[in-house]
C-alpha cells in the first residue's frame, strides 16, 4: 500500500465510459477515495436534473462497492446554460441548484458543484446571468453549511478577490473551492482553497510554497475522446511522487489527502 489515503478531488466517472475500469485502475496505483461530479449528459429532455442526479448517485453506489470510498457532488454545469437558451437559463439551473440542496440535505449527496462561469469568453449578458447563479448557490448554501465547489475560467488576482468578496457577502469563503486551479494561483491568492491539477509541476511548486491544497484529474470518462484526459492513475501516481522525493512525505500526504479534506468536506473515511 502507498499510502492509506488517496483521494482525486475531481472526478467524473459514468457508466457509459470506461466506468470501473477506470476506479480499477485508479485503485491498482493505490487510490483509495474519490470525489465523483456528475457529468453533463445529451440524452434526457424532461426533469433534466433529476435524471442526471439520481444517474450519479447510481454511479456512486457501484464506485463504493469495488471499495473506492466516494463522496458525491452534484449541480448545474456552468455550460448547461447553453442547452436551456430556449426556455430560461436562469430559472433552470437555479431550480438545478434547489434539488441538488434538497439532495444533500437528505443526505443522498454531499456538495453542490460545479457551479460559476463559463471557462470561455462568452457575452457580458451570459457572464452577469452565470453570477447571479453563483450568488443563489452560494445563498441556499449558507442555510446548511454545503461544500461548494466553483467552476470558472483561469482566475487572476482581482477575480479571485471578487470571488471573496461575494462569498463574504453571500456565504462563507472557507466553505467555497476553486476546482481545476494552477499553482501559479498561489502567486496571487492564499485564501481560497485550490483543487490543483495533478500535474508534477504543480505538485512540486506548491509543496514547495507551503501551501494548503487538494489533488484532482477532472477526469472526464468519455471512451470517444481517448488521451485527451489526464489518466485516473494520476493522483497515487503523485503521491508516490511525493513519497520519492519528500523526507517530510508523510506530513505532505497527511495533509493532502486527510487533513484538508477532513476539514473541507467533514468526511469520516478520510479519518484513517
Ligand atoms: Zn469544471
Amino acid at each position: 500500500m502507498l499510502y492509506k489515503s488517496i483521494f482525486d478531488n475531481f472526478m467524473h466517472i459514468r457508466p457509459e465510459g470506461y466506468f470501473l475500469e477506470a476506479i480499477d485502475e485508479f485503485k491498482k496505483y493505490g487510490g483509495t477515495s474519490i470525489n465523483l461530479v456528475n457529468f453533463p449528459e445529451n440524452d434526457v429532455e424532461n426533469n433534466y436534473y433529476e435524471h442526471l442526479y439520481d444517474r450519479t448517485i447510481k454511479t456512486a453506489e457501484k464506485v463504493r462497492e469495488s471499495g473506492i470510498n466516494a463522496i458525491i457532488t452534484i449541480g448545474p454545469y456552468p455550460l448547461d446554460y447553453f442547452k436551456f437558451t430556449n426556455q430560461n437559463p436562469v430559472e433552470k439551473l437555479k431550480s438545478g441548484i434547489d434539488l441538488a440542496v434538497k439532495y444533500i440535505k437528505n443526505g443522498k449527496a454531499d456538495v453542490l458543484g460545479e457551479i460559476g462561469y463559463p471557462h470561455f469568453d462568452v457575452e457580458p449578458e451570459i457572464y452577469e446571468n452565470s453570477e447571479k447563479i453563483l450568488i443563489y448557490a452560494m445563498e441556499s448554501c449558507k442555510d446548511y453549511d454545503i461544500p461548494l465547489i466553483l467552476h470558472t475560467e483561469d482566475l487572476n488576482a482581482g477575480k479571485y478577490e471578487h470571488i471573496e468578496d461575494m462569498a463574504y457577502r453571500h456565504y462563507n469563503k472557507e466553505k467555497i473551492l476553486k476546482h481545476h486551479a494552477n499553482s501559479a494561483d498561489f502567486n496571487f491568492n492564499k485564501t481560497i482553497l485550490k483543487s490543483l491539477i495533478a500535474s508534477r509541476p504543480n505538485v512540486k511548486y506548491s509543496i514547495e510554497s507551503n501551501q494548503n491544497f487538494l489533488l484532482e484529474t477532472d477526469y472526464t470518462d468519455q471512451k470517444e475522446k481517448p488521451g485527451k484526459v489526464m489518466p485516473p492513475y494520476s493522483v497515487p501516481k503523485r503521491a508516490e511522487m511525493i513519497r520519492n522525493q519528500y523526507d517530510d512525505y508523510d506530513r505532505i500526504l497527511n495533509k493532502i489527502f486527510i487533513e484538508i479534506p477532513y476539514k473541507f468536506y467533514k468526511k469520516d473515511f478520510f479519518l484513517i
